[in-house]
């Protein structure tokens, strides 16, 4: 471990002062996290907003260098950022969860630096040679949700980087220290001041979102923020990314093989335990297939251990907050008040330590039931019969969020025609949330604007600037 990492995890184990995060499996206290106060987050804008000229002025090849670095960094110090972050959000270490999820954040860093921007030429006849070159914004505010603390972080951080931008930070109040602990981590790699976290809650997001020396802001979060961010920002007209919730539908086709799909439609739904934006929340099932499909994912569920995060066996995890235990508890209860199915799971443990939530899966349930139409973001999938498949598309298609959405099928080519009538960001085929550092990733609707990842990501870092002659 270098010093700098010793010295923060010393720190938030042991200090006096500061706000104290629980360990959502066990509620043992996992260290304490300072606060940004106005006046530290007006300085933290003022010295990246200093360092942001020189980092520009570095050659594109330099900044790739920086990001391959810091890829280097966080593969050093996996384990222990690994750890850490198992105990804030609670994920356990195995499956796809806190180890993968370090994982991600070094390669992300990896493709970034092999993207390029390269100006383009528009025009180049007798009448007029214009070329479009693609500039820094200048600062770039990040604020980000407590599910994926670390990989999001790095989604934000990464192109604005590689494009020249200087960085702050906002993490979750939920889940502060990984990102603290993360930008540790680039920091002992990249030069000084141009990445710079702010810890605080939502006062300090909104301050960052009017803040005047601000040029963007990217947000992961819910769509409700990301509305409130939408008109602080207005007042300085900044840039815009906005990743905002999503309550994507599966569409099984009556040609799929049930027991071939059953565990991508598992993990497609329970990654992190459900909390994840683009998790499969709603699943369409036709009469044909429905028993043997409903069949085939309690088989899985029963095989899939949930626990407290550092035990190796296990692949699920708590709820990372009491409040999003709240949200799955009323929805679940509602479906089953309303005569849905259980097929497992519902029974949350009374005496339970931490904020566990068993597996549910809920059958037979109707289309506008709210564990359908409200984002559950936790352990629990509604599977709702379908003998239409327009019907199906017609209800994948009613929500106000439309961020992913997946079909399932022996034929992909029929697939493929499913997924062009289905309104979303993204499609998956016989996958769900299997986002890809190489391609593009963004929503519809009201699950936001904007686009992460690949070059068209590092083009929404960036202010187009044509010359013309
Ligand atoms: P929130 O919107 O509650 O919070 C997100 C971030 O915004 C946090 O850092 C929060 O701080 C901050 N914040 C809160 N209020 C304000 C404000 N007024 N101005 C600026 N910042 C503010 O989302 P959650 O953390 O609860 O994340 C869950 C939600 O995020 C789900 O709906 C999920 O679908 C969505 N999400 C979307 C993703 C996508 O890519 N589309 C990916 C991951 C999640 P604090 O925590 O301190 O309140």
């Amino acid at each position: 471990m270098t010093e700098q990492l010793i010295d923060l995890l010393s720190r938030v184990e042991s200090a006096e002062g500061g706000r104290e995060i629980h360990d959502p499996a066990t509620g043992e206290l996992v260290g304490r996290t300072p606060e940004a106060s106005p006046e530290d987050l007006d300085q933290a804008v003022a010295r990246v907003r200093a360092q942001q000229p020189g980092w520009a002025g570095r050659s594109d090849a330099q900044r790739a260098e920086f990001l391959e670095a810091a890829a280097d960094a966080v593969e050093a110090h996996a384990e222990e950022l690994a750890r850490l972050l198992s105990r804030e959000q609670g994920k356990p270490l195995n499956g796809p969860n806190a180890r993968f999820e370090v994982g991600a954040c070094a390669a992300w860093l990896r493709a970034t630096a092999q993207f390029r921007l390269e100006p383009e030429v528009l025009v180049d006849d007798d009448s007029a040679k214009a070329t479009l070159h693609w500039r820094p914004l200048g600062v770039v505010g990040a604020i980000g949700p407590w599910n994926w603390p670390m990989m999001i972080s790095i989604w934000q951080i990464a192109p604005s980087l590689r494009q020249g931008n200087t960085v702050v930070i906002k993490p979750s109040g939920y889940t502060p220290l990984s990102v603290l602990a993360l930008v540790e981590v680039l920091n002992t790699v990249l030069p000084e001041d141009v990445l710079i976290a702010v810890p605080g809650r939502g006062d300090v997001g909104q301050a960052l979102s009017r803040h005047p020396g601000v040029d963007k802001i990217m947000f992961t979060g819910s769509t409700q923020t990301g509305k409130s961010i939408i008109k602080d920002a207005a007042d300085t007209v900044k840039r815009l990314t906005m990743e905002l919730g999503g309550n994507d539908a599966g569409i099984v086709l009556d040609d799929a093989d049930p027991e071939a799909i059953a565990e991508g439609l598992f993990w497609g739904a329970f990654i992190n335990t459900g909390q994840t934006c683009a998790a499969m929340k709603r699943l369409y099932v036709p009469d044909a297939l429905y028993d043997q499909v409903c069949e085939a994912l309690v088989d899985i569920a029963h095989k899939m251990p949930m626990g407290v995060g550092l035990e190796e066996h296990n692949v699920l995890g708590p709820l990372q907050n009491s409040s999003q235990w709240e949200i799955v508890d009323r929805l679940v209860t509602a479906a089953v008040d309303s005569g849905a199915r259980v097929l497992t799971g519902a029974d949350p443990d009374p005496d339970r330590t931490g904020h566990f939530y068993p597996t549910t899966l809920i059958a037979d349930i109707d289309p506008d039931n709210e564990l359908v139409t409200e984002e559950q973001f936790g352990p629990a999938l509604p599977i709702i019969r379908y003998s239409d498949l327009d019907q199906a598309i017609e209800w994948a298609n009613s929500l106000e969020q439309a961020l992913g959405s997946s079909v399932w099928s022996s034929d992909p080519e029929r697939a493929e025609g499913v997924a062009a009538r289905l309104i979303a960001g993204t499609t998956w085929i016989n996958k769900h949330g299997a986002v890809d550092p190489r391609m593009p990733f963004g929503g519809a609707r009201q699950s936001g604007f904007g686009l992460e990842f690949g070059v068209e990501g590092l083009k929404e870092v960036s202010q187009p600037h044509i010359i013309s002659r």
